[in-house]
């Protein structure tokens, strides 16, 4: 999936706050990417960011610096030296995007069909990371049942065309012992959509061999299998190394996805707090994470696992960050795909609790199980 970074939607969402209410422009000294700006145009509206949006290509702004209209304007500039750039009072206010978030933002605003659809079939997990977004660091065992399952994909198989992405996450999905009757559910009713099963690769790595039918099927049926790969330590490491090639060998798709390299990967650190008043360009910022993918849990979809599966977090910390009907979309209530998207692209009231702006990153570690791995 083609997603903004991260750090630069954050500083725009940053940007956009410190400058609200006042006029923006978007700016563009590049003809070949008008149709991006123009998303970014569209974005922003949708937001209800501000309703006074221009948009100039670069020769507007010369026009309209010599009839000296350009003041204290707030713009967003691609590929624009801002020396170039009149302003009456030097008080410019500018912000850089890159190709690539405005592409990703055009991606966004203009799909016709859902990304990536994730759902968890447990939802603990055997390593429980620090501020895991899932919650599974606090969550009790917990299987989600087989004939809700059934019923859900079916619905969704109703619902999205072959484009969308499916994934099986958890908690540690290879804690289902049951998990090839769900990936079968799904071979059933959507057998040409990618499918991948996520994992921390903990248990392939100690006990492969109880995994052969699993892999079996996943070879045979093109399944992917993706491996989250934490700076655990070296051994963990290597024998992941020696996995991925061994699965390759017998040709087992596989994504494995290698955190450790910087030994910075790291979870964000949310800011939890009832608290907060709305601030609707916090979402903005959240398109980098979150964002665009649907997590689909007992038939309603919800923006983020942060929202689908507060209820690990209330529990164990004894408090209660609501969600509220508004927080999804019924899959049993929508007519069509688009209905999904539309709900995708806007924040909801749960997104008052993330403190977007302010969210940080973090060097990956073991949970402590404090409430400050996320406050
Ligand atoms: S981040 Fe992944 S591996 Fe870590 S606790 Fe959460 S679900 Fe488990
Ligand atoms: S609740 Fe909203 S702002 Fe928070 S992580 Fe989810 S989508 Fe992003």
């Amino acid at each position: 999936m083609f997603i903004p970074s991260f750090e630069e939607m954050i500083k725009l969402s940053q940007f956009l706050y410190k400058n609200k209410d006042k006029t923006i422009i978007l700016i563009n000294n590049n003809k070949e990417i008008d149709n991006l700006m123009n998303s970014l145009k569209k974005f922003l509206i949708n937001q209800k960011i501000n309703s006074k949006i221009n948009y100039l290509s670069y020769n507007q702004i010369n026009i309209k610096k010599n009839n000296k209209i350009i003041q204290e304007n707030i713009f967003i500039i691609e590929d624009t030296p801002s020396n170039k750039i009149y302003c009456k009072d030097n008080k410019l206010n500018y912000f850089l995007i890159s190709k690539h978030s405005l592409e990703a933002i055009d991606n966004f605003i203009n799909t016709k069909y859902i990304n990536e659809i994730e759902i968890n079939i447990n939802d603990h997990c055997n390593l429980k990371c620090k501020s895991c977004s899932h919650y599974s660091n606090l969550a009790y065992e917990h299987y989600l049942d087989i004939n809700i399952f059934e019923k859900d994909i079916k619905r969704i198989s109703e619902l999205i065309d072959e484009n969308t992405k499916l994934f099986i996450f958890g908690g540690e999905p290879l804690l289902v012992n049951n998990i090839i009757d769900y990936l079968k559910i799904l071979k059933q009713y959507l057998p040409n959509n990618y499918l991948e099963i996520r994992s921390n690769g903990i248990l392939l790595i100690e006990n492969k061999e109880n995994y052969d039918e699993l892999l079996n099927y996943c070879q045979k049926n093109n399944i992917v299998i993706g491996i989250s790969v934490y700076p655990i330590n070296d051994k963990y490491i290597k024998d992941l190394k020696n996995l991925e090639l061994e699965l390759n060998k017998v040709k087992i798709k596989t994504n494995f996805i290698w955190f450790q390299h910087d030994k910075l990967f790291s979870k964000d650190k949310r800011f939890l707090n009832k608290n907060l008043k709305i601030n609707k360009y916090d979402y903005i910022g959240c398109i980098g994470n979150y964002a665009p993918i649907a997590v689909l849990k007992e038939g309603k979809i919800y923006h983020c696992p942060i929202c689908a599966y507060i209820k690990y977090f209330n529990e164990y910390f004894k408090v209660n960050l609501e969600t509220l009907n508004e927080d999804y979309i019924d899959i049993y209530q929508v007519n069509s795909a688009q209905e999904i998207i539309d709900f995708l692209l806007k924040p909801t009231p749960f997104c008052n609790y993330c403190d977007v702006q302010n969210r940080t990153l973090e060097k990956w570690n073991l949970s402590e199980f404090k409430i400050d791995e996320y406050i």
